[in-house]
């Protein structure tokens, strides 16, 4: 049974804080180029990475190359700016 009340909590990439998962933008790699993608759902399997939904935290991520880094990945896909920048407008429009 789980327990009431618990939250699990990630390290952002960027910025470095403990923030609650579901606040959290996940990341995956992808293929034999392991490129970092978007995982929207949360759920793909495999080694993941967390973001604040910030723009600032994004790119101290690629800056530090802390993404890559984290999943031990090869590059970024060229969309994933893009990708980011839509999940956060989404997000944005649902509250
Ligand atoms: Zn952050």
């Amino acid at each position: 049974m789980a327990r009431r009340g618990h939250v699990p909590f990630r390290l952002c990439a960027g910025c470095g804080r403990r923030v609650a998962k579901r606040e959290l933008v996940r990341f995956t790699v992808q293929g034999d180029g392991r490129e970092v993608v978007l995982d929207r759902e949360g759920a793909r399997a495999g080694r993941g990475a967390y973001l604040c939904a910030s723009f600032s935290c994004f790119e101290q991520a690629l800056k530090k190359k802390s993404l890559l880094r984290r999943l031990r990945a090869a590059a970024v896909t060229p969309d994933l700016k893009e990708d980011f920048m839509r999940l956060l407008e989404n997000a944005g429009k649902k509250e």
